[in-house]
């Protein structure tokens, strides 16, 4: 009989909620750990403030004398605090960040001790890159990469080391990380949507891109989460009979925080607090110890950067209270998973977000002029926008009947569905007066009001407008945004430049007024992208049979869906662009296959482990108690045995019957493994994965499942469902 799950379960029962001290008034607290403006405008010379907002604002270069000085001072501003390391702190394309901590501490060539930091180390690091995935870009006989600062994310300090954010490049140029092709998409959607924004507002000299992202987790008692070895080593149950009580009652969602689930979220918004994420949001989710968090929006590469952060101190402070947090996007079968919504919008240097209706007709223009283009360009790229949230793990979301599917449609709610389908009529070339003051007065200048009572919500929708940002839903709980981040604002800029040579086309050659030119290219998007929105369920049957006959992708599993991203369209974007090289795009392509081909790997073993050395000795175990107890009954009662044995005959019979089944099914699948893995191509090698091995899994756990329920709970040794998710 196995004790480890015994174990866990009165561990977790013997906890209590830490007590946490606020102390006080967060805004007091809000950023004490970054190096942000205030702390230079603290710390730095004007001349060397200057140049870095300058790099902030326009990426103008800081010279080698300015870095010395920002070193110098930020040395001198993190040691005050308690530092002993400095470290680059960058997003390789694992998925997750990387650190290499330097100290402080040197030696002067006479031996006396001091703490040193200048501005070569705080401008570029070469943390040996030969071991973080690259996706052929770099051969192992040239390994160098090196980290290079990135002055738009603030330097911070984590327990003792000041992290300070980086890209990760190879020597020879090509981004090894999900960092460097954002700031290039951002750099091109600033520059494209500044263009479009100077049609409203000459002053606009800067458009921000601007995320809010809601993080969602489940969190579990450690003991119990590590006494699966499905989870230690998958972040998801790979079997599991789900329990009595799922989700059906709704009775966890917005409900009472349980108090230890509280302390930990106390705790973990304090650690915010002083590290600048600035946390606002938290709340039980759906599912039992399911729970989301969400801040306040920040311009994108800080809210991309403030993610991995959160992340990464979830995982500590949970650590501290002795829970463990699940960010994988379906860590229990049965009840929802997790999603980590991303809402978009875009934002000028005046103040004005671009997706939101204002007060006067020329601001709604504006308003529908950003609205209408990121339709349009979701429309264009769906397939590519797609690939960017793919994951072995988000397949179990996107290729699922799970919220939200692997379709990508937009939902506008009726009220502006209505005003797109009246600026379908709009006359070609020039307007009437009349039609000018019809539309400034009955269409466009209705947003406003249309907009107050837009209550329209969709939940089931990919791809939603909530009012003044789009919300993309279908981001899994792991990723990291840099991805969607990446590929939207590029999707935007391209079709934002578009827009712009068309509009000015009219008004150049057309002699057509700047609003008659944005009514007449408008009306030509709303006709040509209509097929990407959709207001109705996105889960039902129908959708997926009207979403193929317009033509949209339908891509449910990863090998199938990061295809487009070397498709000629897609190479020639990113190029377009400048956000990748066709190197850089395919070696992401390689890299996103290998790791699909890997996390099904792991899981394949995993599932190996956890038949032959968990469920079928329990399964014996058991099914030997009640042969001793039949062979007793016959021992006593001769052949009248029969009858009172009916019932344990019938479960030995059934406890054979699926070990048979199960045996047979992990051997096959292992087989299927093995030809897998001597596969050279990695496309193949993941088509192999997914169709020939993966389908065991199912298989496999709907046998150890029965087992399950017919196997004593003394004898189960695995932690059940109903006391991983219901233990507090
Ligand atoms: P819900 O989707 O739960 O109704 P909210 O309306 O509260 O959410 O907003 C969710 C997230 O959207 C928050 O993180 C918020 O900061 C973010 N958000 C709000 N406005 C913007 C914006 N202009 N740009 C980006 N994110 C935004
Ligand atoms: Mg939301």
């Amino acid at each position: 009989m196995s004790k480890i799950r015994f174990t866990a379960i009165s561990e977790s029962q013997s906890r209590t909620p830490l007590t946490i001290d606020e102390n006080g008034r967060r805004s007091e607290h809000f950023a004490t750990n970054v190096f942000n403006e205030e702390k230079m405008l603290q710390f730095l010379t004007k001349e060397a403030y200057d140049s870095v907002k300058g790099a902030i604002f326009s990426g103008s270069k800081i010279d080698r004398k300015i870095a010395d000085q920002v070193a110098e001072a930020m040395k001198c501003w993190a040691i005050n605090m308690g530092a002993t390391h400095y470290t680059h702190w960058f997003q390789p394309l694992t998925g997750t960040t990387a650190e290499k901590h330097d100290a402080f501490f040197d030696l002067l060539p006479d031996g006396r001790a001091l703490e040193k930091f200048g501005g070569g180390q705080l401008v570029q690091q070469e943390p040996d890159a030969s071991s973080f995935p690259h996706g052929g870009i770099r051969n192992t006989f040239e390994a160098r990469g090196y980290t290079a600062w990135d002055p738009t994310s603030p330097a911070f300090l984590y327990g003792t080391t000041l992290c300070i954010p980086t890209i990760f490049v190879a020597y020879t140029g090509e981004a090894l990380d999900n960092k460097a092709p954002l700031l290039r998409a951002l750099s091109a959607v600033d520059s494209a949507a500044t263009g479009v924004a100077k049609y409203f507002d000459k002053n606009v000299s800067k458009v921000n891109a601007t995320l809010g992202w809601e993080q969602e987790y489940f969190l579990i008692d450690e003991s119990l989460a590590m006494s699966r070895p499905d989870l230690v080593m998958t972040g998801r149950t790979l079997v599991g009979q789900t329990a009595a009580k799922g989700q059906q009652l709704d009775d966890h969602y917005f409900g009472v925080i349980p108090s230890r689930v509280l302390s930990f979220m106390r705790h973990l918004e304090k650690e915010c607090t002083k590290l600048g994420i600035p946390v606002k949001t938290r709340h039980n989710e759906v599912a039992p110890n399911q729970f989301e968090l969400a801040p306040v929006f920040e311009e994108a590469n800080l809210a991309v950067d403030h993610n991995l952060l959160l992340m990464d101190v979830m995982d500590k402070v949970a650590e501290s209270h002795k829970l463990k947090v699940l960010f994988h996007e379906k860590p229990f079968a049965g009840i929802n998973g997790s999603g980590k919504h991303n809402n978009w919008s875009l934002a000028t240097d005046t103040g004005v977000n671009l997706l939101s209706p204002g007060s006067t007709p020329m601001k709604n223009l504006q308003f529908l002029t950003f609205f209408v283009n990121t339709i349009k360009a979701v429309d264009t790229y769906e397939e590519l926008l797609r690939s960017s949230i793919a994951s072995a793990s988000n397949d179990h979301r996107l290729g699922a009947n799970e919220a939200p599917p692997a379709i990508f449609s937009i939902f506008i709610g009726k009220q502006l569905s209505s005003v797109l389908d009246e600026l379908e009529g709009v006359s070609k070339g020039k307007l009437s007066p009349e039609e000018k003051t019809e539309l400034k007065l009955n269409v466009v200048g209705k947003i406003p009001e249309i907009m107050l009572d837009n209550t329209d919500r969709n939940r089931t929708s990919p791809f939603a407008f909530t009012g003044n940002k789009f919300e993309m839903r279908g981001v899994g709980s792991k990723t990291n945004c840099a991805k969607p981040m990446m590929v939207l604002n590029t999707i935007v800029a391209k079709q934002l430049n578009d827009f712009k040579k068309e509009v000015d086309v009219l008004i150049d050659k057309k002699n057509l007024k700047k609003d008659e030119a944005i009514f007449n290219v408008l009306r030509e998007y709303i006709k040509t992208s209509k097929r990407i929105r959709f207001d109705g369920d996105g889960y039902s049957q129908e959708w997926e049979k009207e979403a193929k006959k317009r033509k949209l992708s339908n891509n449910r599993t990863t090998p199938d869906a990061i295809q487009v991203l070397t498709a000629k369209d897609s190479l020639e974007l990113f190029n377009a662009m400048n956000v990748m090289s066709e190197v850089e795009v395919r070696a992401r392509q390689e890299v996103e296959l290998e790791s699909y081909i890997m996390h099904l790997q792991i899981e394949g073993r995993v599932f190996n482990e956890l038949v032959y050395g968990y469920v079928i000795p329990a399964a014996i175990e058991y099914q030997n108690i009640l042969l001793a107890n039949v062979g007793g009954l016959k021992e006593i009662y001769g052949a009248g045995y029969k009858k009172l044995s009916d019932s344990q005959l019938d479960i030995i019979q059934r406890i054979s019957g699926h070990l048979e089944i199960l045996k047979t099914k992990t051997d096959a699948m292992v087989n299927e493994r093995k030809k897998a893995n001597v596969i050279a191509d990695s496309k193949s090698k993941a088509d192999a994965y997914c169709n020939k091995v993966k389908p065991y899994f199912d298989e496999i756990r709907y046998h150890c499942d029965k087992l399950e329920r017919l196997v004593s709970d003394k004898h189960w040794p695995l932690t059940k469902y109903r006391e991983l998710l219901f233990v507090k």
